[in-house]
């Protein structure tokens, strides 16, 4: 056994990280290391064991401090999984459920296993969905397909044969569970587990249902609904609740998770709750002014460029943004007028400009209104 590594580097954080930035710590490498996205990876499985014995130890202050004060000997006891400090359902929430080998290998999350067989929940489903822009302003209601496994209609769920072929589990007692002592380094550990013969049932089936071997649930292709809120932005998750799989031989199901993408727009950039335009104008336009149309969220618009606008300019189109999230509020467009330079001229061309760049109105002014660019920019997005 190689020499244990200080917790505090295991996670990446100083000796004197917050609660916050522990959990951060820990919940960004957990993921990266979790078995269900390195499946085989005898590596990374350990980086995750040691990540978890490190953050059970570290996120428990009283273990902290003696972790702190000791080392490893002043912990050594009374860490190992299990120990109380890690709740795996207060980091991940329900991203992993219960189908996820390391929901079993934590003692599983919801509690309900403590006193026999309980009602189980499904895994959840977590699919991504590229939303474009006016899509992201206006709200949406989306149809998407969706493969989840739902109750094997054959046997209602329960895997057996005629629906009522099923017994008490021999090996558990109808218990669900059975409790295991274990020697590990730490010393003697006891755990409960869930039974392997009914996998935490306390029932087996006798005569397995031919649709669905058993299993209870069939894979579907599910046609779903989706509203999507005006305002939402790229990352953010929201959940549909039992849209995700049912577990083996009857429970609940998981949900649905729906992860936004945002589609990037060819014009409009968005800034927070703000939408960036670039109007590209000629010198001939913005001295004369123009009615030119713009591009927003809500369609096409007409807008006065009046004669004289500077290039860098910033106008503003209130209440052309994107609405807030479960709020009144809403955004502006903001449109920067940028001024085109030919880069390359006809002769004729060259003869007007020529004449016109030594006229007097064409002399650069300097103007105690004409702020730099930089104080404008800070105006519109402070
Ligand atoms: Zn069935
Ligand atoms: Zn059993």
């Amino acid at each position: 056994m190689a020499q244990k590594k200080d917790f505090y580097e295991v996670l990446g954080v100083a000796k004197n990280a917050s609660e916050d930035d522990l959990k951060k710590a820990y919940r960004k490498l957990a993921i990266q290391y979790h078995p269900d996205k390195n499946p085989g990876d005898k590596a990374a499985e350990e980086k995750f064991k040691e990540i978890a014995e490190a953050y059970g130890v570290l996120s428990d202050p009283e273990k902290r401090q003696r972790y702190d004060q000791f080392g490893h000997q002043g912990v050594g006891g009374a860490s190992g999984f299990g120990g109380g400090g890690v709740n795996m359902e207060d980091i991940f929430g329900s991203v992993f459920g219960e189908d996820s080998p390391f929901s079993s290998f934590f003692g599983g999350g919801g509690g309900g296993r403590r006193g026999g067989p309980s009602v189980r929940k499904g895994s959840d489903l977590r699919i991504k969905l590229k939303l474009n822009l006016e899509e992201i302003a206006n709200g949406v209601e989306k149809k998407i397909k969706v493969k989840r496994y739902v109750a094997c209609n054959t046997c209602s769920g329960n895997g057996s044969k005629n629906g009522t072929s099923l017994k008490t589990c021999s090996t558990c007692n109808g218990q669900g569970q059975v409790r295991k002592v274990v020697n590990t380094m730490l010393g003697q550990m006891v755990s409960t587990s869930p039974c392997p013969t009914c996998q935490g049932e306390g029932k087996v089936v006798t005569e397995r249902c031919d649709v669905c071997f058993g299993e209870g649930r069939q894979l579907n292709e599910d046609l779903l609904s989706i509203k999507i809120p005006a305002g939402v932005a790229e990352g953010m998750q929201l959940s549909m609740s039992g849209k995700g799989n049912v577990p083996t031989r009857g429970g609940i199901a998981g949900d649905l998770l729906i992860v936004i993408e945002e589609e990037e727009h060819p014009e409009l950039k968005r800034d927070g709750g703000n939408i960036v335009y670039e109007l590209r104008m000629n010198f001939a336009d913005v001295a004369l002014g123009k009615e030119v149309e713009v591009p927003t969220v809500g369609g096409k618009v007409k807008i006065n460029i009046k004669a004289g606008t500077q290039s860098g300019e910033i106008l503003r189109l209130k209440g052309k943004g994107l609405k807030e999230l479960n709020s009144y509020g809403v955004g502006d467009q903001l449109i920067h007028v940028s001024v085109f330079t030919p880069t390359s001229l006809t002769t004729e061309e060259r003869a007007i400009l020529e004449k016109l760049r030594i006229s007097p109105s064409f002399q650069p002014k300097a103007d105690k209104n004409d702020r730099s660019i930089f104080d404008k920019m800070k105006d519109f997005f402070h």
